[in-house]
């Protein structure tokens, strides 16, 4: 079987092959593991190497950006000074900010949605009554569909677009191109790593069944119980609801394990200071380090990250309709080591995607590896014997 990458496990699933391809004989399936990979069909493959041209893991050193300009990165914290915007997205709100601005030039959106069944999918908007929906991280893998080719017919007719995404949906994008179009925005956001859209549909099988109904409402990034102690929401349509912190649910402590995110993802190449957008936007976690900010309304604070000319520009244009401070790119980074590094692999990982592929049930994978109750243990015994009481526990276990 032909592939686009000699070692698929570094396929960041982006489609930029699928989409470029001139037969369009590239079509995204999702593996074992659920994540979406191009398969070739051979039959109607001219060999013509477009899929390779544009592949942004084998362009990744060509695009190292030499005209990148030395002042570059500018870090900022920031939050929209609109409450309803603030407490309605994952930190300060400052993608809405960008977003409408864009749309009000008449310009259209891409961002990461919901689908009807809850699965995440890249879609274009143009009107602000539709911009929730791209609202909020859903931390799930997006499928990009044929969004690079939507975005590349706006550019060509001069429209306005920004595009938002993870850092290899946006390399994707600028690979795919294969050119600067002055009305393009990018905006990557800083990623842990994206989990597995099986995994996702798994545990929402799971939770409809346990609450017996259809799922109405999600959000990864409730704040009910503030910014620092966020909750997953899911509100289903027979009127109930769940809702817990991170750490007690179940999709949130296999995400923070690291169990469930794609292969790539553990060395990422998008990262800074390879980031390919103009501006990148992350949780700003320790903002209370920084003079005169003041966190205490726990509604959220976001980092802004300007990478370019252009991106710096679009956070002037919106600066009457936020609070900024700037402050340097390192103490940022130092508060957030995903800015620059990929979070490790844990042994873990290879062993529960063995369970799932070979049909271990949910409920099973749940209690294995997924555990409220053992993560709530852990963090107790951490708390009170110190962090490395739980290596010494595991050695006990061994001997
Ligand atoms: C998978 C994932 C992992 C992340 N990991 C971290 C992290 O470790 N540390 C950190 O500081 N920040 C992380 N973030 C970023 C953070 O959660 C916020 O998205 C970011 O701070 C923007 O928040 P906001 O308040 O400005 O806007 P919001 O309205 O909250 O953000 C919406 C933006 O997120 C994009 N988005 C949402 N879901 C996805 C998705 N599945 N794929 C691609 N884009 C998506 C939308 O397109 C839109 O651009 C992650 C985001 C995602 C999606």
């Amino acid at each position: 079987m032909r592939n686009i990458l000699e070692n698929m496990d570094s396929c960041v699933g982006c489609s930029a092959c699928a989409q470029r391809c001139p037969r369009q004989c590239i079509s995204m399936i999702p593996n074992d593991e659920g994540f979406l990979i191009p398969l070739i069909d051979e039959k109607r493959c001219n060999d013509c190497g477009l899929c390779k041209k544009v592949c942004p893991v084998l362009q990744a050193d060509f695009s190292l950006d030499s005209t990148r300009e030395t002042d570059f990165p500018r870090a900022w914290a920031a939050w929209s000074t609109d409450d309803d915007i603030r407490l309605n997205s994952s930190s300060g709100g400052l993608f809405s900010m960008f977003a409408e601005s864009c749309l009000l030039r008449g310009g259209t959106v891409f961002g990461a949605a919901f689908d009807e069944g809850f699965m995440v999918r890249h879609t274009g908007i143009s009107n602000l009554s539709e911009l929730d929906s791209l609202r909020r991280s859903k931390y799930v893998q997006s499928d990009i569909d044929g969004c690079y080719r939507e975005a590349e017919k706006l550019l060509k007719e001069h429209r306005p677009v920004l595009f938002s995404g993870t850092g290899c949906q946006i390399a994707g994008l600028m690979s795919f191109l294969g050119k600067p179009y002055p009305e393009l925005l990018t905006i990557d956001v800083v990623c842990y790593g994206v989990p597995s859209p099986k995994v996702w549909s798994m545990y929402l099988d799971d939770m409809k069944k346990r609450y017996k109904g259809d799922i109405a409402a999600i959000s990864f990034r409730d704040k009910k119980d503030g910014w620092k102690n966020y909750c997953m929401f899911i509100g289903f349509k027979n009127g109930r609801f769940y809702r817990r912190t991170a750490v007690n649910d179940t999709f949130f402590i296999g995400f923070g394990k690291n169990l469930l995110s794609r292969k790539s993802c553990y060395s990422c190449q998008f990262r800074h200071p390879r980031s390919q957008a103009d501006l990148t936007l992350a949780d700003f976690w320790g903002a209370e380090r920084l003079e005169g900010i003041d966190t205490l309304d726990n509604k959220g604070v976001s980092l802004v990250i300007s990478n370019t000319p252009k991106g710096q520009a679009a956070l002037e244009s919106i600066r009457d309709k936020c609070y900024l401070m700037e402050t340097s790119f390192s103490e940022a980074a130092s508060g957030n080591p995903r800015v620059t590094e990929s979070a490790p692999m844990p042994r873990s990982r290879a062993l529960f995607f063995e369970d799932l592929i070979r049909g271990m049930r949910f409920s099973s994978l749940r209690r294995k590896y997924m555990n409220p109750f053992v993560q709530t243990l852990k963090l107790s015994v951490k708390r009170i014997l110190g962090p490395r009481s739980i290596e010494r526990l595991k050695k006990l276990k061994r001997v």
